[in-house]
């Protein structure tokens, strides 16, 4: 069964998160991003509300919610501020890992302090040195005893400076590549743990972004999430289930682009009529339109798939580089529509665009989910079509077929170079048209 409705209690969850982007989100998100500070306060009001922190299981204290959930919620917060979307789904990023490793004592360690304590927590693949290649990451880890001892420096790591718990991955022999990633717990006030200084960013500046660098950190070896070996595909599955959430970040930017660029042109006036009555801008708000729904059923099905336990690594893929991308189509679309105006500090779009522009780096950059989707594309992938030298390309035959369809008594070679069918009991001596050998000629008829 296909069904593409919401249930009475998705859509209750739904208005309630809409009621608090605009009452709560949308009245801060300006000012804090001309301050640069993420407003701790709005977190603490999510967490409150019960649209923070959504997927952490009933039995660890959570409200049991799935990506599904996560992904309509999401939607609504990144509307209002894209920023503050990142900031309240981060908590999700960090202790995903926990969620969906089967250690069962490090999750009532800190699940329930995460979901009735408001702990924060995030998560470090990045460095310095590395984003997109997570094997190639330098952050030590040496065995010493039972404890792991951790060195090095991981580097955007959101919101860092207010996290009280630290998700880091880092590896026990850089040489090692894959095979040497773990994953560990750690907290920000044990000895060695540095936060660095804000990065100051392009947008989501309601976001807090920052290094941590880590010296001689002591892990009591309980609090390794991923033993080596480990860590690497704990971090690819992570990025599985909230790559949805990512492009619902992008679906609700989108979508109220959209909304205030259909407001403005109802209101403007050009050339003696209202922007709305030119059908040139009537087309670009309908692809606006068909990017926003697009891109929702798309992130919707990434969530759908996790939630029902498949393994959502490419929708999630196609959905995240499909939806960030169309966001900024639409976002740019949208600035187009205000004219001068949407260039300016004083409307909704400019700020939109600059935070929309994160979607496509973070959480893995485009490129990664195209070398994701052509990898599988040219590995996994199961056509449907046979293959190209047996597809019955039949031309150059007069009436193979008689009346009733019924095929003529002769049999069809097909040239491996150039495609040129040879009618006949045997393939000939060679391709009248490339001079091939015709011991290449391949059987396509009858099938
Ligand atoms: C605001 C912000 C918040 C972030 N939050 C977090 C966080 O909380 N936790 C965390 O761990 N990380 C975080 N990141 C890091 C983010 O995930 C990385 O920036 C991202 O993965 C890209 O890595 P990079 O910046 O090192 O770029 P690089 O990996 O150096 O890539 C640079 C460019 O080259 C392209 N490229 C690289 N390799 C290939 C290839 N083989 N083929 C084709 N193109 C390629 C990339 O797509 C990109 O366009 C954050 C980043 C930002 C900016």
């Amino acid at each position: 069964m296909l069904d593409f409705s919401l249930s009475p209690e998705q859509i209750d969850f739904k208005q309630k998160a809409r009621q608090f982007a605009k009452d709560v989100v949308l009245p801060a998100a300006w000012h804090y991003d001309e301050k640069d500070e993420l407003p701790l306060w709005v977190l603490q009001k999510a967490n409150d509300a019960g649209i923070m922190n959504t997927d952490i299981p009933k039995e660890y204290g959570g409200a049991g919610y799935g990506l599904v959930e996560g992904a309509i919620v999401t939607e609504e917060i990144a509307a209002a501020c894209p920023g503050l979307a990142t900031s309240i789904f981060d908590n999700s990023l960090g202790f995903e890992p926990i969620v969906i490793s089967d250690n069962d004592h490090l999750k009532q360690k800190y699940l329930p302090e995460i979901a009735k304590n408001s702990k924060r927590i995030c998560f470090a693949t990045s460095e310095p040195m590395m984003g997109s290649d997570v094997a190639g990451m330098q952050c030590r880890a040496i065995k010493d005893g039972e404890d792991y001892i951790l060195n090095g420096t991981k580097y955007w790591i959101t919101n860092s400076a207010v996290a009280d718990y630290m998700t880091i991955f880092a590896t026990i022999d850089p040489d090692k590549k894959h095979d040497g990633i773990c994953a560990f717990i750690v907290e920000k006030d044990w000895e060695g743990v540095r936060v660095g200084r804000h990065i100051p960013k392009l947008g989501q500046r309601t976001s807090n972004t920052a290094g941590i660098n880590l010296k001689n950190v002591r892990v009591p070896g309980e609090n390794m999430l991923a033993p080596p070996g480990k860590g690497f595909v704990l971090a690819m599955k992570t990025f599985s289930r909230t790559r949805p959430i990512i492009g619902a970040f992008a679906v609700g930017a989108a979508r109220s682009a959209m909304e205030y660029a259909i407001d403005y042109a109802k209101k403007r006036r050009s050339f003696g009529g209202k922007l709305h009555t030119y059908q040139a801008l009537q087309f670009k708000l309908a692809e606006m339109y068909q990017k926003v729904e697009t891109s929702r059923l798309l992130v919707l099905k990434g969530a759908w798939e996790a939630d029902s336990g498949m393994d959502p690594i490419i929708t999630a893929s196609i959905g995240k580089f499909y939806a960030t991308e169309s966001a900024m189509q639409v976002l740019n679309d949208a600035l187009q529509i205000f004219g001068g105006y949407g260039y300016t500090k004083m409307f909704p779009i400019e700020k939109l665009l600059r935070d929309t522009r994160l979607f496509t780096i973070y959480e893995g950059t485009s490129e990664i989910q195209r070398m994701i989707v052509a990898g599988y594309l040219l590995s996994s992938y199961e056509p449907v079509m046979p293959s190209i030298d047996d597809v019955p390309i039949l031309v150059g035959a007069d009436q193979l077929f008689d009346s009733d369809g019924k095929a003529a008594d002769t049999q069809a070679w097909r040239c491996p170079l150039c495609g040129y069918v040879h009618y006949g009991e045997e393939h000939p001596d060679e391709c009248p048209f490339c001079f091939v050998s015709g011991k290449g000629f391949k059987k396509i008829w009858p099938l």
